[in-house]
């Protein structure tokens, strides 16, 4: 099958026909920043901070197919300035108390918030009121933490292949919920599995904590993306 070919940032790549711009530019070596894709679960396209431009028209980068031609901009100063207004937005709308999350250092929001140099965030914070709820079990879900970004939703599912968790309402109402019944089933392994697939920490396995220390995780070692950027 032929490839095609495309630029991001001027730089030639090369796709398989069908590739996401994201997949695509992670083959080419490429970091596009991104918070709701996670490998092996379908594109929500919901956190839009791998929003790029080709041709002057927007895009998020996991939903758009690449096409032929294509001229991608990735890095440029005003789309890192809305993505970084995006992740703003994300820190005032919740309640993120990162130096006491277990969550920390390994935190994809936090990871971003450092990658934007994100001091004050240009918004007003909404303290919002959100409840910490167990999620069966095994797993605690803090609400203050969620993002929305979905990857639970379609990620977290018990054996039998029914979802865990739902989005309910819509827009500013929009929260995620958890079937207590369902949630109940999940085994240790599965409760590890949705606290990796939840990139910050609004899920956390139960009676694990700081097992690494804070300054030795993930993003304490590298910046998120240094590995995709040659
Ligand atoms: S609980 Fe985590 S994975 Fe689920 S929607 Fe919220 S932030 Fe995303």
């Amino acid at each position: 099958m032929s490839k095609i070919q495309f630029t991001i940032d001027g730089k030639g790549c090369l796709a398989d026909p069908g590739q996401t711009i994201l997949e695509a530019a992670l083959k080419n070596e490429i970091y596009i920043p991104s918070l709701c894709r996670f490998e092996g679960l379908k594109p929500a396209g919901s956190c839009r901070i791998c929003t790029v431009r080709s041709q002057g028209r927007y895009m998020s980068a996991c939903t758009q197919p690449v096409g032929s031609g294509m001229a991608i901009e990735n890095i440029v100063p005003d789309i890192e300035d809305m993505r970084k207004s995006l992740v703003e937005m994300l820190f005032v709308e919740g309640n993120h108390l990162c130096p006491s999350c277990e969550k920390s250092g390994n935190c994809e929001l936090q990871a971003l918030g450092y990658r934007y140099q994100m001091l004050v965030p240009r918004f007003p914070y909404q303290y919002p009121l959100r409840n910490i709820e167990p999620a069966g079990p095994r797993l605690l879900f803090d609400h203050n933490r969620c993002i929305s970004c979905l990857r639970c939703v379609q990620g977290v599912l018990t054996k039998d292949g029914k979802p865990v968790f739902g989005s309910v309402y819509r827009s500013g109402k929009k929260y995620v919920r958890v079937d207590q019944d369902l949630a109940a089933t999940l085994t240790d392994e599965d409760a590890k599995k949705a606290m990796e697939i939840c990139p910050v920490g609004a899920l956390l396995k139960k009676e694990v904590g700081f097992v690494v220390p804070i300054g030795k995780r993930k993003f304490d070692k590298a910046p998120i993306g240094s590995e995709f950027t040659k």
